[in-house]
């Protein structure tokens, strides 16, 4: 032991299992529909509101909770009540990044410019996420969320990636989770109308003094039993679209399983997506077992990490990446609050050479472990393990927690219980095994371009949360949920202010006759389909595709051939269809369509960027033999991996994507990166607040 004076705390069960095993609200459905409409002699449920918000994780349900405040008849349509991001995933404390009130407070504006940092996003933005915050932590807290803070009841704060502050905070692992149990018990309270198991395919528009305009959705509803499909119309003059990230695009992924998200629906419904080429990787625990990040407290007690070939021999890799234990298992501590791969931090034996490490090992096909039993093995001979030698920082932080154990699991059970009481619910004792864990894809920081009030390009449609394009380059970890969150009441404060008395639309009746005639054939088509492509081709195809040639190392040809291909498989899903087991299973069918296009769509963003000359930034390396930056290791050659520098000047604009005429069209908008703000005098501002609110 580091230092006698050190005591593990006990947490109880009890307390651990109530942040950990959360039980949710029991949900009811809104009543059916009798209003049909006939179309071909099928009969469609109609059902009506004013705001209708696809999706129910915790961006979705924020708007719909705000919307529904402000006297909007609002109607949440969900495919899965608690199956997205918000309530399957997180991590050893899933953070939520909001304005400090520790010790001295917050600065706005350097929280705002941390946030634009990485480029490819609005000072504005970021800013309206800075003040937000305090609006989106004080309404999760009247809800009830379990955020701890201290004895003068601010709130507990830690450091997290991109975070130079120290403005993350956390319930522990499962904050999302926690986050949407609030936000639907609030919802139950408030008695929103909600359709479970219920999953919009379609987005309808029309003209309206040439613009156009949202007037509502087609859904397959799973409780539907009036038509072979299950297909619903529901009429609503504006959309929140809340559907998540693509977590289906990549095989290698810590999403849950099943989040197709909407950027699909989205560019079919002639949306403009944007930064597409932005996402995150790094480790975690894989899908095919247990989709969980690794960060935090997982990595800062510093297991000791392995690999073991396909003949079981063991490998201490990193060992031939860094050049001496205390590098070594510094980076690895530093893996913490640096979680998401970012290609600089390749450079200089810094903690994403561990990342590259890991990769390579997966590519070996060795499999990669953590074990919390042993302290890790030397780099070179007669260097141990010294709690005595490690970097300041690292050294500091354990004190600091008071975590100088012997052992990382003794350290991890001091610093965060909840994490191994995690593992523990999910069939791995980290008391007893090691974590076998890998590189993933996390997170989709691009996607609908919104502008500071969350509107899309189409008139009364609104994208929040994960859907929504609204991170730039790089972004703190826990500003995600911050930003559903924030936009989450922005998207009702806009809708609120643009409403009009409700009165019933003038919908063209044989038009919406024809679009729904039009998804009846398609449902049709898949249904009886045999010689269609299987979901199941599809997911393989497109999953492998983006694993393999749009992770963290890219190169042109590579992701130009990608591209070349997703554009084929998408000609034949055209041509062919895609294959449903039985009529009530065509919204799979639906979804891999989609699918296709938003994986086409990623990978001509990507193939747009580097052959404009884009360098490598954020998730990715831009890998080329003409590149300025090369990583090194220890003992082992990485001049492969020789990469393109960032170029300063795309920080400067968003790529933007549409789907137009059967073709992605990619092009560059500016943003204004510059801090901003203006500071507005009560008098003045006033009336013209009272103006708006109405
Ligand atoms: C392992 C992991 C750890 C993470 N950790 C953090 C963290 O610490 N901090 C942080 O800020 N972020 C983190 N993130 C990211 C964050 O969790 C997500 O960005 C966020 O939860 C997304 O919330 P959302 O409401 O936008 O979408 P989701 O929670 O994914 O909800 C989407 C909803 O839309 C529904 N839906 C999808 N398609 C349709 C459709 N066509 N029609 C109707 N409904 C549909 C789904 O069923 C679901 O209910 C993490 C992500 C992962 C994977």
């Amino acid at each position: 032991m580091g230092d006698e004076d050190n005591s593990l705390i006990s947490i109880p069960q009890a307390i651990l299992d109530r942040l950990t095993r959360v039980d949710m609200p029991k949900v009811r459905s809104v009543a059916k529909s009798e209003e049909m409409i006939e179309v071909a002699g099928v009969s469609i449920p109609v059902y009506e509101c004013e705001t209708l918000v696809l999706g129910s994780g915790a961006a979705g349900m924020r708007a719909a909770v705000e919307l529904k405040r402000r006297g909007v008849d609002v109607l949440v349509a969900s495919t899965g009540l608690f199956a997205g991001t918000s309530a399957c995933s997180g991590s050893d404390k899933q953070t939520l990044y909001t304005t400090s009130t520790d010790y001295k407070g917050d600065n706005f504006v350097s929280y705002a410019e941390g946030l634009c940092s990485g480029g490819a996003m609005n000072f504005s933005t970021a800013y309206i996420e800075a003040v937000g915050s305090v609006d989106a932590l004080g309404g999760l807290l009247y809800m009830g969320l379990p955020l701890p803070h201290d004895e003068n009841g601010a709130i507990l704060r830690y450091q997290t990636d991109h975070d130079e502050a120290g403005r993350a905070t956390s319930c522990g692992p499962r904050t999302s989770k926690l986050m949407v149990k609030v936000l639907f018990e609030e919802a139950i309270t408030l008695g929103m109308r909600i359709l479970p198991s219920c999953s919009v395919i379609r987005i309808l528009k029309h003209s309206i003094d040439g613009t156009e305009q949202v007037y509502g959705a087609i859904a397959l509803h799973r409780d539907e039993e009036r038509n072979a499909y299950g297909m619903i119309f529901i009429e609503c003059t504006q959309i929140v679209i809340a559907t998540g990230g693509p977590g289906e695009l990549y095989r290698d992924s810590v999403y849950p399983r099943h989040c197709h998200g909407g950027l699909g629906l989205a560019l079919e419904a002639g949306l403009e997506l944007c930064n597409l080429t932005e996402s995150q990787f790094g480790i975690g625990t894989p899908r095919t077992k247990f989709p969980w990040n690794l960060s935090g407290t997982y990595v800062q007690v510093m297991p000791r990490v392995y690999s073991v070939d396909q003949d079981g021999g063991e490998h201490n890799f990193l060992a031939a990446y860094y050049r001496n234990t205390r590098e070594m298992v510094s980076n690895t501590f530093r893996k913490g609050y640096q979680w998401p791969f970012h290609s600089t931090r390749m450079l200089d034996y810094q903690s994403s050479l561990f990342d590259l490490a890991v990769f390579l090992e997966q590519q070996a096909n060795r499999k990669v472990y953590l074990d919390f039993l042993n302290n890790p093995e030397p780099v070179n001979e007669g260097e141990s393990f010294s709690l005595d030698d490690l970097d300041p920082d690292v050294r500091a932080y354990l004190e600091n927690t008071e975590a100088l154990f012997d052992r990382p699991i003794d350290r991890l059970r001091q610093m965060n219980p909840l994490a191994i009481e995690l593992y523990r619910m999910h069939g791995t004792n980290l008391e007893q095994e090691p974590l076998e864990f890998t590189m993933n894809n996390q997170h989709m920081n691009g996607g609908i371009l919104i502008d500071d009030w969350g509107r899309t390009s189409l008139r009364g449609c609104y994208a929040v949360g994960e859907a929504a394009g609204s991170h730039g380059v790089t972004r703190p970890g826990g500003a995600a949920l911050n930003s559903g969150q924030v936009f989450g009441k922005r998207v009702a404060v806009a809708i609120k202010r643009s409403r009009k008395p409700h009165r019933k639309q003038s919908i063209n009746t044989t038009s919406l006759s024809n679009v729904l005639a039009e998804h009846l054939e398609k449902a049709e088509r898949f249904a009886g389909n045999t010689d269609g492509i299987s979901a199941k081709e599809v997911q393989t195809e497109i999953q492998a595709r983006m694993s393999n040639h749009a992770g963290i190392l890219c190169n042109l040809d590579d992701v130009s051939l990608a591209r070349k291909e997703a554009t084929e498989l998408r000609k034949k899903i055209e041509q062919r269809g895609i294959r449903a087991v039985s009529e009530s299973t065509v919204g799979a069918s639906f979804r891999w369509q989609q699918m296709a296009l938003v994986s086409e769509a990623v990978l001509r963003a990507l193939e747009y960027y580097i052959s404009h000359g884009g360098g490598s930034r954020g998730a990715r390396a831009i890998c080329s033999e003409q590149g300025t930056q090369c990583p090194e290791a220890h003992r082992k050659d990485l001049s492969r991996y020789r990469f393109i520098a960032e170029r300063e000047t795309d920080r400067d604009e968003k790529l933007v994507v549409s789907f137009i005429e059967d073709t992605i069209k990619v092009s560059a908008i500016p943003v204004e990166r510059a801090p901003n703000p203006e500071r507005q005098f009560f008098e003045k501002g006033w009336g013209p607040y009272l103006l708006k609110e109405g």
